[in-house]
């Protein structure tokens, strides 16, 4: 292990002797190719792999190379803890971390990067240090919420976690794309997650949309209590009721019959299994196995109510439909999330260096392909990628999330507004940090991050 971090501490002396960039990845999951320097050298850190857990306090010392499902699976066997990470197995920490995280448990214990408590990296002149409330500041600050824009490699990450929930139970709903049961379920879920989303709750639910082939409403209860699940049962009825599902009059149990929905009641762990993407393998396979297999373009915005526009998510539901329809054979799928309500507003905005914490929805779309040698779709779903990105910006708000970063932009004066609409009025704070603690720029392609600091700012 030390053995690793000298290697990083060397790599970043070398390549800033050599006036080259260097970029950290972890588990090349980053949108827009983020972990990437153009011409510079990328340091893989998915070797660091240590742990260290106090169990008297719940603190988990974990190294930044580690996926979730690998995290997960150590922390679960091992300790019985968990951290309010993301949702799928093969994202990498590091990335997900570094920019706020948001994932399932995140109305119960806030975002990723609020669990933050130190994180060890290597600088920009090839040391190692530690940033936390008590020493480095400013980089403990930008390490919750700065993303991609981290001034440094980290080595670990220092974090609150918590008992893992004993059970986690969820009802998936399933609408057919012929059924274009999209608005509705999008409506009636947002009705409610201002009740869902309270701490006390326990609870999160998303909606999926994936082009022409279904729309997916899932509805999570954890570790919850005979009463809790009593109102989550009782939610879960009202919701399929309001959504036009005549079985939601009925008891869920009956409503779970296989064709509109199912429930399933395993550990936090069987969760896991079960439910990635790619199955089993997640939890400890090593995160290479995924790399290069597809590619993405993907986009977001974070609105600050739960409503969506009806019309304009409307249009871009057609236009994609027509897209499809044309043979643009690439998956479109929109995600309906929560941000995390009460936990997360209980942070203020300038606390890190994520801004939005009054939002509530995160509206999430991504183009999904599969990457051949002669990519020909690239051309294509680029176009398309353009095209949904001037609609989710038609939103009113222009608030995004890091870890959904979208389309590249060129000139000076969008890449400020770009990442305005990330940091907010944290930007200047961004940009000072990325300063004073690389003032060479070691670390980053310019082409993706935040200018300079103008004189007058
Ligand atoms: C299938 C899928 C599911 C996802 N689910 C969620 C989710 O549930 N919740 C959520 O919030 N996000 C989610 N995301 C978004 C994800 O969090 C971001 O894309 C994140 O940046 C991925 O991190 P990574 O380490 O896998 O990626 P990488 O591409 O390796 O890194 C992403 C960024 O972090 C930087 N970085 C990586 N490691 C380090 C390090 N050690 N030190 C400094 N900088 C580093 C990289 O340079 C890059 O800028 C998902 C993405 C995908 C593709």
């Amino acid at each position: 292990m030390l053995f690793i971090l000298e290697k990083v501490q060397n790599v970043v002396k070398c390549v800033s002797d050599a006036g080259v960039y260097a970029c950290a990845r972890c588990g090349s999951h980053g949108h827009e190719n983020d972990a990437c320097c153009d011409g510079g050298v990328v340091v893989d850190v998915s070797k660091l792999r240590s742990l260290s857990v106090d169990e008297s306090k719940k603190i988990v010392e974990f190294g930044s190379g580690h996926s979730h499902g690998q995290l997960y699976h150590r922390l679960s066997t091992t300790s019985g803890l968990v951290v309010a990470g993301g949702t799928e197995s093969y994202v990498g920490t590091a990335g997900l971390f570094l920019g706020c995280g948001r994932g399932l448990l995140s109305s119960i214990y806030g975002l990723a990067c609020d669990n933050v408590r130190a994180v060890e990296y290597v600088d920009a002149k090839g040391e190692l240090r530690i940033a936390s409330a008590e020493e480095k500041q400013d980089m403990y600050w930008l390490a919750r919420g700065g993303g991609g824009a981290f001034p440094g490699i980290v080595t670990s990450f220092t974090v609150q976690a918590y008992d893992e929930p004993k059970e986690v139970v969820v009802t998936k709903c399933r609408w057919s794309g012929t059924e274009r049961k999209e608005w509705e379920v999008i409506e009636a879920w947002s009705r409610v997650q201002g009740k869902f989303t309270k701490r006390r709750r326990k609870m999160f639910s998303s909606v999926k949309i994936i082009m022409n082939e279904m729309t997916m409403l899932e509805v999570y209860c954890f570790g919850c209590d005979e009463k809790e699940r009593e109102y989550y049962e009782k939610e879960v009825r009202e919701l399929m009721v309001s959504v036009g599902e005549d079985g939601g009059a009925r008891r869920t149990g009956e409503l779970l019959d296989g064709t509109k929905c199912t429930q399933s009641r395993q550990s936090w762990l069987e969760y896991h299994e079960s439910s990635d993407l790619l199955k089993k393998g997640g939890m400890t396979a090593n995160t290479k196995n995924m790399r290069k297999k597809f590619s993405t373009y993907t986009g977001s915005v974070v609105l600050d109510t739960w409503e969506v526009n009806k019309s304009t998510m409307e249009r871009m539901i057609e236009w994609v439909m027509e897209e499809v329809e044309e043979g643009m054979r690439s998956y479109v799928t929109f995600f309906f999330y929560p941000l995390g309500g009460e936990a997360v507003e209980a942070v203020a905005p300038d606390a890190t260096a994520f801004p939005w914490r009054s939002c509530k929805t995160v509206l999430h779309y991504k183009l999904l392909w599969r990457q051949t040698k002669k990519d020909e779709k690239e051309e294509q779903a680029r176009m398309m990628n353009v095209k949904l990105s001037e609609m989710v910006d038609s939103f009113k708000t222009k608030q995004k999330f890091y870890n959904y970063i979208g389309e590249h932009v060129e000139g000076e004066r969008e890449r400020e507004e770009w990442y305005r609409s990330y940091f907010g009025y944290n930007l200047e704070r961004v940009q000072r940090v990325r300063e004073e603690n690389d003032p060479a720029g070691v670390f980053g392609n310019p082409s993706r991050l935040p200018p300079r600091l103008t004189k007058n700012s």
